[in-house]
C-alpha cells in the first residue's frame, strides 16, 4: 500500500539544543557569594557581584572541575588554555552591563551523548560546554505596575551545553534533555531542578526538504523549563514553519517564547544574525591553564556512568533492558543494586526486589536509600530466604521487609519469632491441604470434573489459613495429587 505523502512527509526538523545548568557550587562563578536558591530577595550580592568599581572577581576551581566533569564525561577534548570574555549587553538584571563567558575557548569541545529513541540508540553531537556566569531575575508577575529584579542568581556558575543541528524530531529532544539532566546528577554537577531553574533549555529548530543538505532558516525557542514543555514546544514550532512554508509563507530568524497556557509559541524579537556584544577578554581574570595532571586527577574520579552499568549488568548478570534502564536511574538505587549482588546471586530477584517492594516501602516511608545502609545485610538474607523457599516472597515482602528496615534485624529471627517461616513438613502442609479440601465439596466437584483453574484458588485458601506459611509450590503438587483420584 502506497501512502499518500502529507505535507510534514516531506519535510525533516533539525534541531540544535543549547542547555544551561547551574553548577552545584556552594558559591558564585567569581566570587563568594552563596548560591542557595530561595534565599529572600537581594541578599546574595556583594559588591563584586553588582560589579561596583574597584572589585576582582575570582575563579571558582570547583565550577571548573564541574565543567571539566561534565565534558569527561561525554567525551569532549578538553581546552588547556582557556580565558574568560565579557559579553556586553545591557539588561536591569545584569548589573555588571556585561556577562562573562567563554567566547573563542569552550572548556569543553566536541563530544556526545547518546540517548535511546523508538528507532534504536543514537548519539547527539556536541559542538561545546563553555563555563559561564547567570544572570540575575527580572520578575514580572509580582506587581501589576512594576518589574521587580532580583539579582541573587547573578553571577552564579553555569555551564552551557550546545550540540549540533543534529536532533530531528520533538521525541529526540525529550529523550536528550532527559538524558543531559540524568548525567548532570549523577556526576553531582547539576541539582537538575528544571522548576527551579538549574536546567534550562533553548531550543532551535528549522525545516528542510527530506534529502536537502543546506540547514534552512531557524528560530530559537528560549527558557523551556520543563522537559515537557520542550517537547510541545518543538512539536507546535515544527507544524508551524511546515504551514508557513506550505502557504508560501517566508520563514524569519526569530527569537520566540513557549505559552504553557494553550501549547504555542510567540515571537519575541527577530534576530539579526550578528549580535554585536562586543566580546573581549575579561582584564581582571587572568587566563586559565589546566594542567594534564589535575584533568587526569578529575578523571580518575568520575564515576562508572549509567549507560556503561547498563551494558556491564546485562552482561554479566543476564539482566533485561528495561531492568538495567530503570535500575540505573538514580545513583543510590545502582549503588545499593551493586552492593546487594555482592552478597547475593539471584541478580534477577534482586533487580525484581528493588523495583519492587524495595521502591514502594521507600515511596511510602518517604525515605532515601540511605536509610536502607544498615539494613543492607538483612535485605540480602532475606532476599537469599525467599530463593531457598525458607518464605513465600508475599509474607517476605509485605511483613517482613519493613521491619528489618526499621529495626535492622536478622529476617531469619524475625520470622522464626513471628512464625512465618515457610512450612516444609509433609504433616503441615497434609493437614491444611485437607482442611480446604473438606470446605469446599462443591469446588472440588467442579475441579474433578475439568474446571481445573481452581486450583489457583485452593493454593490460595492453603495460603490463608496457614498465613503464608504454605509453601505455595508444595500446596500446588499436593493439592493436584490429592485431587486427581
Ligand atoms: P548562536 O550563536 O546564535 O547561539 P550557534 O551557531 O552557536 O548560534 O548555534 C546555536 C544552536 O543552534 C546550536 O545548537 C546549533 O546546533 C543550532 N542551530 C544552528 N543553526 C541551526 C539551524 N539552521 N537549524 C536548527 N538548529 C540550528
Ligand atoms: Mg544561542
Amino acid at each position: 500500500m502506497t501512502q499518500t505523502a502529507t505535507p510534514s512527509s516531506k519535510y525533516e526538523a533539525v534541531i540544535g539544543l543549547e542547555i544551561h545548568a547551574q553548577l552545584a557550587t556552594k558559591s558564585k562563578m567569581f566570587c563568594g557569594d552563596a548560591t542557595d536558591f530561595g534565599a529572600a530577595p537581594n541578599t546574595q550580592i556583594s559588591p563584586i557581584t553588582l560589579g561596583h568599581p574597584g572589585t576582582l572577581p575570582k575563579t571558582n576551581e570547583k565550577a571548573v572541575e564541574y565543567a571539566i566533569t561534565m565534558g569527561l564525561a561525554c567525551g569532549c577534548t578538553i581546552e588547556k588554555n582557556n580565558y574568560f570574555a565579557r559579553k556586553n549587553y545591557f539588561y536591569p538584571d545584569l548589573p555588571k552591563g556585561y556577562q562573562i563567558s567563554q567566547h573563542t575557548t569552550p572548556i569543553c569541545v566536541g563530544g556526545t551523548v547518546s540517548i535511546k529513541t523508538s528507532k534504536g540508540e543514537k548519539k547527539i553531537q556536541l559542538n561545546r560546554i563553555h563555563l559561564e556566569e547567570d544572570a540575575g531575575k527580572s520578575i514580572h508577575d509580582l506587581s501589576a505596575t512594576s518589574t521587580m529584579i532580583d539579582l541573587n542568581r547573578a553571577g552564579t556558575p553555569l555551564i552551557e551545553l550546545v550540540t549540533e543541528p543534529c536532533l530531528h524530531s520533538a521525541e529526540e529532544a525529550f529523550a536528550f534533555v532527559t538524558e543531559i539532566r540524568k548525567l548532570v546528577r549523577w556526576l553531582g554537577v547539576c541539582d537538575g531542578n528544571m522548576e527551579e531553574g538549574s536546567l534550562r533549555c533553548d531550543a532551535n529548530i528549522s525545516i528542510r526538504l527530506q534529502g536537502e543538505k543546506k540547514l534552512g532558516t531557524r528560530v530559537e525557542i528560549k527558557n523551556l523549563n520543563s522537559i515537557r514543555n520542550i517537547k510541545k514546544a518543538i512539536e507546535y514550532e515544527i507544524e508551524r514553519l511546515i504551514q508557513i512554508n506550505e502557504t508560501g509563507g517566508i520563514i524569519i530568524q526569530q527569537t520566540r517564547s513557549f505559552d504553557s497556557n494553550n501549547d504555542t509559541t510567540f515571537s519575541i524579537r527577530d534576530k539579526e544574525d550578528a549580535n554585536d556584544y562586543r566580546y573581549f577578554p575579561d582584564p581582571d581574570l587572568a587566563p586559565l591553564h589546566l594542567t594534564d595532571e589535575w584533568i587526569d586527577e578529575i578523571r580518575k574520579k568520575l564515576p562508572s556512568l549509567p549507560n556503561e552499568l547498563q551494558k556491564q549488568w546485562v552482561n554479566s548478570f543476564h539482566l533485561s533492558e528495561y531492568d538495567v534502564e530503570q535500575l540505573s536511574e538514580h545513583k543510590e538505587e545502582a549503588a545499593f543494586f551493586i552492593q546487594l549482588t555482592q552478597l547475593s546471586k539471584h541478580y534477577k530477584s534482586i533487580a525484581n526486589w528493588i523495583l519492587g517492594p524495595i521502591r514502594s516501602y521507600l515511596n511510602e516511608s518517604n525515605a532515601t536509600y540511605e536509610k536502607l545502609t544498615l539494613a543492607l545485610p538483612y535485605i540480602a538474607a532475606l532476599i537469599e530466604m525467599v530463593e531457598t523457599n525458607q518464605l513465600n516472597f508475599s509474607v517476605a515482602s509485605n511483613k517482613i521487609l519493613k521491619e528489618i528496615i526499621d529495626q535492622p534485624q536478622s529476617p531469619l529471627m524475625y520470622a522464626e519469632q513471628h512464625n512465618l517461616l515457610q512450612s516444609n513438613s509433609v504433616d503441615e502442609m497434609e493437614h491444611w491441604v485437607n482442611q480446604v479440601i473438606a470446605k469446599h465439596p462443591d469446588k472440588v466437584n467442579e475441579y474433578k470434573k475439568g474446571k481445573k483453574g481452581l486450583i489457583g484458588l485452593f493454593v490460595g485458601e492453603v495460603k490463608r489459613i496457614s498465613q503464608g506459611k504454605a509453601d505455595p509450590k508444595l500446596s500446588t503438587q499436593m493439592l493436584e495429587k490429592k485431587l486427581a483420584n
